[in-house]
């Protein structure tokens, strides 16, 4: 089974959050189906989010990771460090890292080269901006992501795009389902056709998903499952979203 809910935790947490969020997260949960959800927590926190969350199913996963295997790179975390933390997945080029990190197609292409040589599934992140949007570039800016993140790399073993208009992330606003459902269908056939080799998992829908909306979303063929920011901050929250995916797929 495919991963169809991540959270993105992005730059938030602390120990008394992951015990809280855990708490939260557990009474609330009603499915038994765990094995599709994915939390990425701030990296320095793996360790003790594993500990907290047990032999539960959830996977573990990195927000980024290094284009580069080691050395020269202060700072920075690798793919083999992620996979050695225990962890089955990266996030790789969330707009927040291509905008206030400057990630260019070209390095996001390397770190999904890195993931794939570590054997962790990459959650590639793609989306149009509001001006994009607005100029009717959505598709044309989509496919050139594409394009540039995987033209090098054939014959990826497995990936997950999520899809995540940067103009609905953290606003409170979402395209309509029926439109996100298209793009989504859209995504699948430009992989399907340029890189057949690439084993595309599922296709997930990113920015300002909750539990209001999420049924909307889940109900329709080709979105597959979301990558959840702000909503996910709240175990309760997060599990009453993961309880509709379960119903519903
Ligand atoms: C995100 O940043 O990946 C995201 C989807 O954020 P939010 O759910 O807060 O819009």
């Amino acid at each position: 089974m495919s991963l169809r809910l991540i959270a993105n935790w992005k730059l938030n947490g602390s120990i008394e959050f992951n015990n809280q969020w855990a708490e939260d997260f557990f009474k609330n949960f009603s499915s038994k189906n765990s094995k599709s959800i994915g939390i990425a927590p701030v990296s320095i926190y793996i360790g003790h989010l594993k500990k907290v969350i047990g032999d539960c199913g959830i996977e573990i996963g990195a927000q980024n990771i290094c284009d580069k295997e080691f050395g020269e790179r202060t700072g920075e975390i690798s793919a083999s460090m992620i996979k050695d933390m225990g962890c089955k997945f990266s996030l790789i080029g969330h707009s927040e890292r291509r905008t206030f990190f400057h990630e260019s197609n070209k390095i996001i292409s390397q770190k999904l080269n890195q993931a794939n040589n570590n054997s962790l599934i990459p959650i590639l992140c793609i989306g149009e901006t509001a001006e994009e949007n607005k100029r009717n570039k959505t598709y044309d800016v989509l496919e050139s992501q594409i394009n540039e993140a995987l033209r090098d790399l054939n014959q990826l073993s497995s990936i997950i795009i999520a899809y995540e208009p940067v103009w609905a992330i953290g606003s409170g606003k979402i395209p309509s389902p029926e439109e996100i459902n298209s793009i989504h269908k859209m995504i699948k056939d430009v992989v399907q056709s340029r890189f057949p080799k690439i084993g595309l998992k599922s296709v997930l829908y990113g920015g300002s998903v909750n539990s209001d909306n999420a049924s909307s979303l889940f109900v329709l063929e080709h979105i597959d499952g979301a990558l959840v920011g702000g909503a996910s901050l709240n175990g309760k929250e997060f599990a009453q979203i993961a309880n509709i995916l379960s119903e519903l797929r």
